[in-house]
Parts: C-alpha cells; sequence; structure tokens
C-alpha cells in the first residue's frame, strides 16, 4: 500500500534551527550559515521518509518560521511598511514574523493565531486595498528542486486558497472576493510552475474546510477550486484536510476535478460514516490519514487494519498516511536515553511514525494482515496494562459533587470584600508571572540538573534572582507583584514533575511558533500532587514587600492541554485528576498568606472542538468544571486571577464568565479590540486586564502608545473593572526590551489614573 506524509518537524531533531535562527536575529550567524543548518535539516528529514519507504513526501513543509507566513510572501501579500524597510528578503520575511525595530524603522509583527485546535500558532496574512497578489514561487520551486537533486520527486505543499483568504485579516474595505482572481491566477500559476518542473502532483493544504462553514464559503470554495483546477495541465492535485471532518462540505469536494483528497480519520469523527453515506469517485485516490499526527503513543494496527480494510470497501484508490503534519510531534526517540525501554515502547515520534507507516504498509500488503510479525508485537504491545493506577485518586474523582465545583459568596460580594482586602488603586498593573529567564537563570537550572549545584546552593540562587525582580517591580512602581517563575523553564512541565502520574522527555520538543519550541510532559497514570509545588517560592516573596504577591499556578486544562494526554481514559478524567491536584495546590497558597493567586489558563480555548455544536458536549462541559474545582474552596477575600494567551473568546464568552474567576487577563494588543465591545455586550462580570502591548516582539512600546491602549479600554470597560498588564509572561524577552517597557506601562496606567479619578 502506498504511504504518504503530510508534514515533517523542520525544527531538526535537537533544535538546530531554532538555535540557528536565534543566532542569526542576534547577528552572530549570517543568512548563508543559516541556510546551511537549514538544508541539512531538510536533507535529514527526506533520508528519513525515503528510507521509510514513504510514496508521497512533501515539500514546502519545512519554513524558516511558519508556513501561513510563507502563503502570504508566495502571494506577495506584504504590506507596504515592511517593503519600506528595504530589507533583504528573508528579514523582510522575519519583519513580518516578529517585528523591527532598528536603523530601517519601526514596525509591529503579523498577528500571531492558534492554528486550529494545536498548540502551532500561525501569522495571520495581511490584505489591504493596496495589496497586489502575485505570485512569488521561488521557494517552494526551489524546495522541490533541491529534493529532486537529490533523487526524490515530492509532493510539493502549499496553503490553499480558499484557507489563506479565509485566515485572513482584510485591513481595507476590499473583501476576499475581490482578490479571487488574482488568487486564482497566481494558483493556476502557481501548478504551471510545478508542472514545468516535472511535480507529479501538487497538494493544496484545506484544513479550513473541517470548521462550520457557510453556504457562502462553500460557494466561494468551489468558484476557486473550480478555476484553478481548469488549468491543471501535467500535474494531480491533491486537496489535503485535517484536525477533523468535512461534515459540511463533502459532497462539494468529491464533486471537483481534484485527483486525490486527503481526509483524517483519526480526529474526523465523522470522516468515515461521511465515505460510506456519500462513496468516494472511483477516478480519484484518497489519502486516507490514519497515523496519529498529534499524539506519541504507538498506533493500533489492529484497529488500523481494520479501519484501512473499511476504506478500502469503499474507495478504489487509497494511500495511507499521517493524520495531520508531523509537526505536532517530536522529531524522535532516538534521542531519549532516560526513559526505560518498558515506557518507550510504547511511544512514536515522528520518525517512528514513518516506521509504523512502513509496517502498516507491509501489513495491509499481506494476504493475512494477522500472521505479520510487526502485527503480532504491536497487538502484544497494545495488550500490556501500564502502571500508575491509583485508586485513592479515582475514588476521590468519583466522590465530586455539584457543590465541589461552586464557589461562595458569588462573585459581586467577593470582589466587593476583595477590594476592601486589597485596597489597589484605580487600573491597577501586574505582570502575567515571567520575568526574563536569562542566560544566568537558565545555566544555573541547567547545573542544577546536572548536579554540578547542590539544591541548597539553586534555592539560594533563585531567591537570590526572587529578590532582585521583587526590588525591580518596587522600582517600576508595579501594584501587584510576582516572584518572576525563575524555577520554571516551562508552565506546565514545571508543574508536571512536581505531580505523581507525569512522566518527562529529554528532547520531545514540538514547535510553538517560530523559534519558540515546547517539551510537553506525558501522562502516564493517575495525577495527584505528589508535595507543594510553588508554596515555598511565594511565601518567600511574599515576606520581602508589603505589596500583595500574587501566586503563579497553571490550570488544569492547561496542563491536560500542554501535555501528551492518556488515550486509555477520558479526558475529562484527567482533567478532573488534575484539577484536584491543583486545588490542594491553591488552598496551601491561601493557607499561607498569599492573597491573591492566578491560575493560568493559556490554552483553554485551544482544545475548543472546530465545529460548534461539539463544543459543550465534548469539552466545555468539563473543562469549565474542572477549573471551578480547583478554587471553589477558596475564602472570599482571596482574588482568584486567570490568565489566557489569546482574546478570542467572543463565542464561548459565556462559558469564560461561568469560570467564575476573579480577574482575567489576556492578549488584546495584537488583536483588534472588538473583544471589548463583546465583553461589554455581554455584561462580562469578572475584572479584566486585556494586554496593553505585545510580548511577543522585542519592540518597546512607547507611553503614549499603552496610553492609547488604555483610553480605548476605559471607552469600554467599567472603570473598576480594569486592570492594566501586557499580555502574556516576560520570560522569552531580555531585561533590556522588559525594563524600559514596564516602565512606560506604569507610567501610562498613572496618566490614565490621575486623568480618571
Ligand atoms: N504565568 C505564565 C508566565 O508569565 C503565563 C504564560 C502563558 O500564559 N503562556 O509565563
Ligand atoms: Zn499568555
Amino acid at each position: 500500500m502506498a504511504t504518504s506524509v503530510i508534514g515533517y518537524p523542520r525544527i531538526g531533531n535537537l533544535r538546530e534551527l531554532k538555535f540557528a535562527s536565534e543566532k542569526y536575529f542576534k547577528n552572530e550567524i549570517t543568512a548563508s550559515q543559516l541556510e546551511t543548518v537549514a538544508k541539512s535539516i531538510r536533507e535529514y528529514n527526506l533520508g528519513v521518509q525515503v528510507k521509510g519507504g514513504i510514496d508521497y513526501i512533501p515539500s514546502g513543509d519545512f519554513s524558516y518560521y511558519d508556513a501561513v507566513l510563507d502563503a502570504s510572501v508566495l502571494l506577495n501579500a506584504i504590506p507596504k511598511r515592511y517593503k519600506d524597510l528595504k530589507l533583504s528578503d528573508l528579514d523582510t520575511y522575519f519583519a513580518m514574523a516578529r517585528g523591527y525595530q532598528g536603523a530601517s524603522g519601526d514596525v509591529k509583527a503579523f498577528a500571531m493565531k492558534k492554528w486550529f485546535n494545536t498548540n502551532y500558532h500561525y501569522l495571520v496574512p495581511e490584505i489591504d486595498d493596496d495589496t497586489k497578489i502575485e505570485l512569488n514561487a521561488k521557494a517552494p520551486y526551489d524546495l522541490f528542486t533541491e529534493a529532486l537533486n537529490a533523487g526524490t520527486k515530492t509532493v510539493p505543499v502549499v496553503v490553499g486558497a480558499f484557507t489563506f483568504l479565509k485566515l485572513a485579516k482584510y485591513t481595507g474595505s476590499k473583501t476576499r472576493e475581490d482578490f479571487a482572481d488574482s488568487v486564482i491566477a497566481a494558483y493556476k500559476q502557481l501548478i504551471a510552475g510545478f508542472t514545468k518542473l516535472g511535480a507529479e502532483w501538487v497538494r493544496f493544504d484545506e484544513p479550513s474546510l473541517v470548521k462550520d462553514l457557510t453556504a457562502e464559503d462553500i460557494a466561494f470554495f468551489e468558484k476557486l477550486y473550480k478555476e484553478i483546477l481548469a488549468a491543471k495541465g501535467g500535474s494531480k492535485i491533491l486537496v489535503q484536510t485535517y484536525f477533523g471532518d468535512i461534515r459540511d462540505c463533502y459532497k462539494n469536494v468529491t464533486a471537483l476535478d481534484f485527483d486525490g483528497i486527503g481526509l483524517d480519520f483519526v480526529e474526523g469523527k465523522k470522516t468515515l460514516s461521511l465515505v460510506k453515506e456519500n462513496g468516494f469517485p472511483a477516478d480519484k485516490t484518497l489519502f486516507a490519514g490514519v497515523v496519529n499526527g498529534k499524539n506519541i503513543w504507538k498506533n493500533n494496527y489492529e484497529k488500523t487494519v481494520a479501519l484501512v480494510k473499511d476504506i478500502k470497501a469503499l474507495a478504489a484508490n487509497v494511500v495511507i498516511g499521517t493524520s495531520c503534519s508531523l509537526l505536532h510531534v517530536p522529531c524522535t526517540l532516538k534521542n531519549e536515553t532516560k526513559l526505560s525501554s518498558d515506557i518507550l515502547k510504547h511511544f512514536a515520534f515522528a520518525e517512528e511514525k514513518i516506521t509504523e507507516l512502513k509496517e502498516l504498509s507491509k501489513i495491509l500488503d499481506a494476504a493475512d494482515p494477522t500472521a505479520v510479525q510487526e502485527y503480532k508485537d504491536n497487538v502484544a504491545l497494545h495488550a500490556i496494562v501500564r502502571s500508575g493506577t491509583d485508586d485513592d485518586v479515582r475514588a476521590k474523582v468519583a466522590a465530586l459533587s455539584e457543590k465541589d465545583f461552586v464557589r461562595l459568596p458569588e462573585f459581586a460580594e467577593r470582589e466587593k470584600i476583595q477590594k476592601e482586602r486589597l485596597n489597589l488603586p484605580l487600573f491597577p498593573t501586574t505582570t502575567i508571572g515571567s520575568f526574563p529567564q536569562t542566560k544566568e537563570v537558565r545555566t544555573t537550572r541547567s547545573a542544577f540538573r546536572k548536579g554540578e549545584i547542590t539544591v541548597a546552593e539553586y534555592e539560594v540562587f533563585i531567591e537570590k534572582k526572587i529578590e532582585e525582580c521583587v526590588r525591580l517591580q518596587e522600582e517600576i512602581g508595579l501594584d501587584v507583584l510576582v516572584h518572576g517563575e525563575f524555577e520554571r523553564n516551562d508552565m506546565v512541565e514545571y508543574f508536571g514533575e512536581c505531580l505523581d502520574g507525569y512522566i518527562f522527555t529529554e528532547r520531545a520538543w514540538v514547535q510553538s511558533y517560530g523559534t519558540r519550541c515546547v517539551k510537553p510532559p506525558v501522562v502516564w497514570g493517575d495525577i495527584k500532587r505528589a508535595k507543594p509545588m510553588t508554596v515555598r517560592w511565594s511565601k518567600y516573596t511574599q515576606s520581602l514587600t508589603k505589596k500583595p504577591v500574587k501566586g503563579m499556578l497553571t490550570g488544569p486544562v492547561t496542563i491536560l492541554n500542554w501535555s501528551f494526554p492518556r488515550e486509555d481514559i477520558s479526558l475529562k478524567e484527567s482533567a478532573l485528576q488534575i484539577g484536584l491536584a491543583i486545588r490542594e495546590e491553591v488552598l496551601d497558597l491561601e493557607a499561607n498568606g498569599i492573597s491573591i493567586i492566578q491560575v493560568d489558563e493559556a490554552a483553554l480555548r485551544e482544545k475548543l472542538p472546530l465545529r460548534k455544536e461539539d463544543w459543550h458536549e465534548d469539552y466545555l462541559d468539563w473543562a469549565i468544571p474542572a477549573f471551578r474545582l480547583v478554587h471553589s474552596g477558596l475564602k472570599p477575600e482571596t482574588q482568584l486571577h486567570t490568565h489566557m494567551c489569546y482574546s478570542e473568546f467572543s463565542d464561548i464568552i459565556k462559558d469564560i464568565d461561568d469560570m467564575d474567576a476573579d480577574v482575567i487577563t489576556f492578549e488584546a494588543s495584537r488583536s483588534d479590540l472588538t473583544i471589548l465591545d463583546t465583553l461589554k455586550e455581554n455584561n462580562f462580570r469578572t475584572e479584566v486586564g486585556p494586554g496593553v502591548y505585545d510580548i511577543h516582539s522585542p519592540r518597546i512600546p512607547s507611553k503614549e502608545e499603552i496610553k492609547e491602549a488604555i483610553d480605548k479600554m476605559t471607552k469600554r470597560v467599567p472603570l473598576t473593572k480594569l486592570w492594566v498588564n501586557p499580555d502574556c509572561g516576560l520570560k522569552t524577552r531580555g531585561n533590556e526590551e522588559t525594563v524600559p517597557s514596564l516602565k512606560n506601562l506604569v507610567a501610562a496606567a498613572v496618566e490614565a489614573r490621575n486623568e480618571n479619578n
């Protein structure tokens, strides 16, 4: 059976691309040195797939930063402010990705958004009335040619026309319809270009098809592809979907003149039934995503073989492949030296998933799949009951009742009590928790981990950093202080390490955005709090200052969403187990004199099902209660904050209010402020801190700029409910930009306070 891969991780097994890019940003290496690193990663990735016998290997899945940004460049959707910088192509590209502040000018970066239901982020295409869509396909052509010269005819992949126009932000008066013709022309030209280079297939990724679509969306999709496909010529065209099923447009897509259609049978709950009910055209190839591109557990061959048998009964030409790009899983198990083979044998990362496809292909080609040794081994593996079951935890979850999810007294009364207790000024200023993780912090932590310094030495160091951080915040004039999170490398991994039930990898990095990678821990068994996790640091910090110190925790939904979850128990069960553990910590902080506690739910929206009809039943009905469980035991005078790394929650605004936090801070500076209108319309009762500047970019916001943001906010939010803060934690920034930025923030807040008091 033929096999296909949607995309391969591009950061490199040891994050080589991240390190090289960061050096390039600091002018420590040249563009051609960066290119050399990128090239060797591509060579390696290609080699893995060639060795794995993959028939449809992608090219163009490589990116220096993000594939959607690549599509903006491909279509020349580069706003004038970047062109005006007159930088090299590569630097213009990075200016769009990260913003630019230097000799050539001062511009902000593109907005960044979560990529569907993943923890990856893409850069939102920006189209204004002057945008002239024109094909600029040098990069994808070069990638195709590079692989061809190395002996492999790849499938070039680009973001499809519909998804591109759907994700784009239109800043002028024109709409996507106005760009349809020029986009169609560009894609036609692109196909012709690839045909000329000898491509047998060209792939367009259209993940937007798995979301709820309107009749206009579907008509627009049809219009685009009727014309694009009319110019097909020599290459076959594959439309690839992932992250769900295409229930709104299955018939429309299969009726178009595509040669191949890629469907996700892992996350697409309805994919199989759609194919069953509607059939699949005999003249097309079905690219069936059957190996999970998002989780790290070994594929269950018994189930997959049965599934593929079903699919083959429905479609004449079937290729098996990954369910989405392997970008969302780590590169390889080869670099894991510490976990036992009893654990590792349950996992498959990107490289091992290539092997799975090879094995599945062999098994499926056999007259009797069950007789193949790889099949037998896999069945035996899945029969093993893993360790880590805890009856005590299971019983506690089973015993939870209604009242465990309700905090009393209700919000308005608590708000009054807390205002009296905390006595904060109008527009209180605070930060989201972390302060710059400088080289000193990182090297000391790593020395501690390697056993080069003792626990006592490490703790003295952390205390020193905390004290510096407190003094700095006092000097800056912030109202609610934090300890700076110097003891944490990551907001989920840190808690995972303090909880029973988690295991950790050494090098299982996954790209989150650009050069930022995360190393999600793995939920292996039942979860419980093994020991206090943050109390020591929060208590110490509070002992240094009269100002209130905010205790800093990560919430259960985020911990779960940023871990690799189990597949043998439900997400709900895992979330409640983690909720109980965090609840113990929350109560412990309160008992130790901490008056404000922040429980970050940075990733709450991330796993919201892509379809509205699935939202509550599949997700919110357990996710919101898991959060409420964390804080329902607090006294009324303790103020509970939460933080979210985005502002797209207009559509679940009631559920967000229903989390029953006292204050919520969120990202607002990179997106427009429509969320504030929604808050107003919905009578949002939780106090809010919409981020007043973007911490994802190294630029320093001026006082005026921040004041302007605050002024916009005061027009829409009741004054007594407004907080002033950056839009996320500062750990990825340096002190050189953080200190002046925060000073400007405080100055702007003071000015606004004086005007409004
Ligand atoms: N408290 C965390 C920090 O400041 C929150 C980070 C996040 O939301 N991603 O780093
Ligand atoms: Zn955040």
